[in-house]
């Protein structure tokens, strides 16, 4: 029979490297848990209009990317490409932005599909961990997330990343630079596709990666001259705070990033170790997005870091994640009646917190041992008959080799003792 295998762009988290994922998703959202961010989770899949009308549609991600698809019962669905609409559309639908204290701090760990051309660093099944700050309009808010993605890349040990840092501008000096980009374009030797995107999203073409293109680009209208006074002040007091809380940025002032409805700052983390595929998150400000699903006015800013990216990252510095062995203890039983008793014991060994394993499948005493030794554990508990019929097992410290006779019934305050 034919074998299966993950389809094109996806990739299996197998033991023992999936642990570093679980290691980064924890570390990621251990700064947002300290600081008063929710967990929320949100379905895989959402009615496609969410993200036509809350990512864009003139967007890579909803013209190109998106996985969408007619339900038997007629629905129109896409799985999620990104989470932010997901996480403002489940806020504004539990009326969280109702119950008085504002903004809503939320963050989310999850899966998104996007139908890209695989490559290293970029697949069609992903993994995020996000933040959004919904309903408030405070530099200070924009200044946490960042300072927070800061911290989580540090506790992991990364290094070799930048922030990159721009503002957008809003809706009121964000359409007149947008015109005198476009003025701009218009005289350029642009492909159809990109005039096109030109006359729809003007900024987008910004973020062309093509060299051709962007040498074109040089002597652009840069937004930073078109800023209002109020997002000047802001994005002042942005760089100012982050800059006090000792978080190194650049001025991008061609960073424009993917989605439609950033507004003001807008950030990216990029990492030097991994070639063309370097953001290992970005985000930014929205205050424009909650309108355009159908809430109410709700300024917001958020991020998303992404986890394949950030364990590349981690892979390109060299960085060896503290992850401790995830058993403490492996029962070696010889002979039936061990089995049941250190069975037994392995279960209350757990009960008492101490991570255990046996030797299952009734393996003799060298394939037992090795499988001791393959786990990991501190200690490897051994006994076979006669050593039950004197009430004794023989605790070995697997990192000394060596071996002392405990009696069965103090086991467990040994164990435990002995690891404290
Ligand atoms: P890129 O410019 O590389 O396509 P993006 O701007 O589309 O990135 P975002 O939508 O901002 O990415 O998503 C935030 C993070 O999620 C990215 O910085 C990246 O780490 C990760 N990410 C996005 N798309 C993918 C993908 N296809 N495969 C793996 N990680 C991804
Ligand atoms: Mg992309």
């Amino acid at each position: 029979m034919a074998t299966f295998k993950a389809p094109k762009g996806t990739y299996d988290l197998i033991p023992p490297v999936s642990v570093k994922y679980l290691a980064v998703r924890e570390a990621i959202s251990a700064p947002l848990r300290n600081s008063g961010y929710g967990y929320i989770e949100t379905p895989g899949f959402e009615d496609v209009g969410l993200f036509a009308r809350g990512v864009g549609e003139s967007t890579d991600i909803v013209s190109k990317e998106m996985y969408a698809f007619e339900t038997k019962g007629g629905d129109q669905l896409a799985l999620r490409p990104e989470g932010t609409a997901s996480v403002l559309r489940a806020a504004l639908e539990a009326s969280l932005h109702k119950q008085g204290n504002l903004p809503v701090k939320l963050w989310y760990s999850g899966s998104y599909y996007r139908y890209e051309r695989p490559q290293k660093g970029r697949y069609r099944h992903f993994s995020q961990v996000g933040a959004e700050a919904i309903g408030a309009e405070d530099p200070a808010l924009d200044a946490e997330l960042i300072i927070l993605a800061d911290q989580a890349y540090r506790s992991l040990g990364l290094r070799n990343f930048r922030i990159l840092l721009n503002s957008l501008g809003d809706k009121e000096c964000r359409p007149v630079y947008r015109e005198a980009l476009q003025g701009f374009l218009r005289d350029l030797d642009l492909d159809e596709e990109t005039v096109r995107r030109a006359e729809i999203n003007p900024l987008r073409v910004l973020d062309d990666k093509r060299p051709d293109v962007q040498k074109q680009l040089v002597g652009a209208p840069v937004l930073r001259d078109y800023l209002c006074d109020a997002c000047k002040a802001y994005h002042e007091e942005v760089r100012a705070l982050i800059t006090a809380a000792g978080v190194a940025f650049e001025d991008d002032e061609k960073l424009v990033r993917g989605l439609d409805y950033y507004t003001r700052t807008t950030f990216e983390f990029v990492h030097d170790g991994l070639g063309s595929q370097s953001a290992v998150g970005g985000g930014g400000r929205y205050d424009g997005l909650s309108e355009m699903i159908g809430g109410p006015a709700l300024p917001s800013v958020g991020w998303a870091l992404g986890v394949d990216r950030t364990v590349l990252a981690l892979e390109a510095e060299g960085v060896e994640l503290d992850i401790p062995a995830s058993t403490s203890v492996f029962a070696v039983a010889l002979g039936e009646e061990a089995r049941r008793v250190l069975f037994g014991k392995v279960t209350e060994l757990r009960k008492a917190g101490v991570a255990a394993d046996f030797s299952f499948g009734g393996k003799g005493l060298k394939g037992a041992m090795k499988d001791a030794n393959r786990s990991g554990a501190r200690f490897a508990v051994v006994a076979g008959e006669r050593d039950l019929a004197d009430g004794l097992v023989q605790l070995k410290d697997m990192e000394s080799g060596e071996q002392s006779a405990v009696a069965l019934a103090e086991l467990i305050d040994t164990v435990k003792a002995r690891l404290a």
